[in-house]
């Protein structure tokens, strides 16, 4: 199933229909993987320790997260061919993946980090895309506990271990036409959360309420708002994608790979590490 929001508004289009309007989007899910590192590599990364990166992330430097949302063909195609390329790891929010798990599982044993984007992704009905009876608003409580339950197995199956990441279904945070807060949902079953919101993190955010930024744009505009992270005074960057080189909202391939090019090349000034790994460094021990 493929999401696409944008703010509180959000543009998802079931597998095989055509691509919603651009908008920016919500995805969300994260645990707590490992070290990025060559995705065939066994050994915990290749960088700068995650003790001394977190440390320096803490006292002011810029922490990167590469999350991608949806649960999308070309985020096993190019986006993690292109993670193991530059031996950095990111956090896939996925939704329902029973009926062809593997790559999933795949993408996990190469360190990288599976999060919770819901099974079924309910995002509220104006959304043209969403099918009767899945809109947010069909939502109360118990449902969503149960597909938050169903989710959290889903993914302990597919090999993710420790603190699990969580990515809200365009960015919503209530369920039913009262718009019931489902966020003590989360927090009874995940250690941190992302929304959308184009803005970068300080490390006193809110960790069930993260940004999220989603830019389809050049690389070199998404370098650019690591690049002014650094120059402001340090911050978590967690950029947010759908599909990359193809699937809805795209980044283009190439985009994506510049961005993972400067990451790779400023290991020694920037901490590039999942989604819940970030979180936990600053959760602390
Ligand atoms: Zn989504």
């Amino acid at each position: 199933m493929l999401v696409l929001c944008a703010a509180a508004a959000c543009a998802h289009a079931p597998e095989g229909a055509p691509p919603a309007a651009p908008a920016p989007n919500a995805g969300a899910a994260a645990t707590v993987p490992a070290p990025s590192g060559g995705a065939a590599a066994a050994t915990p990364a290749s960088s700068a320790g995650p003790a001394t990166t977190c440390a320096g992330f803490r006292a002011g430097g810029v922490a990167v997260s590469l999350t991608y949302d949806d649960s999308l063909q070309s985020q096993i195609d190019n986006a993690g061919p292109d993670l193991a390329k530059y031996g950095l790891s990111g956090t896939f929010f996925i939704e329902d993946v029973r009926p062809d798990p593997a790559p999933w599982a795949a993408l996990r044993a190469q360190g990288h980090e599976l999060g919770s984007h819901t099974m079924i992704h309910p995002c509220p009905r104006i959304n043209t895309w969403v099918k009767p009876g899945n809109a947010s608003e069909d939502y109360d409580l118990a449902r969503m506990n149960t597909e938050l339950d169903d989710s959290v197995a889903l993914l302990r199956s597919l090999g993710q271990t420790g603190p699990l990441s969580f990515a809200y279904p365009c960015g919503v945070t209530t369920v039913g036409d009262a718009h019931d807060s489902y966020i003590p949902a989360v927090k009874a079953r995940f250690a941190a959360a992302r929304r959308v919101d184009s803005v970068v993190a300080k490390p006193s955010v809110d960790l069930y309420l993260t940004p999220g930024i989603f830019m389809t744009s050049a690389g070199s505009a998404l370098i650019a708002r690591v690049a002014a992270a650094a120059r402001g005074g340090g911050g978590w960057v967690i950029f947010g994608f759908h599909g990359v080189g193809g699937d809805h909202l795209a980044v283009t391939r190439e985009a994506h790979a510049e961005l993972l090019a400067y990451l790779a090349a400023h290991r020694d000034t920037v901490w590039t590490a999942p989604f819940g790994t970030v979180a936990q460094c600053l959760r602390g021990p």
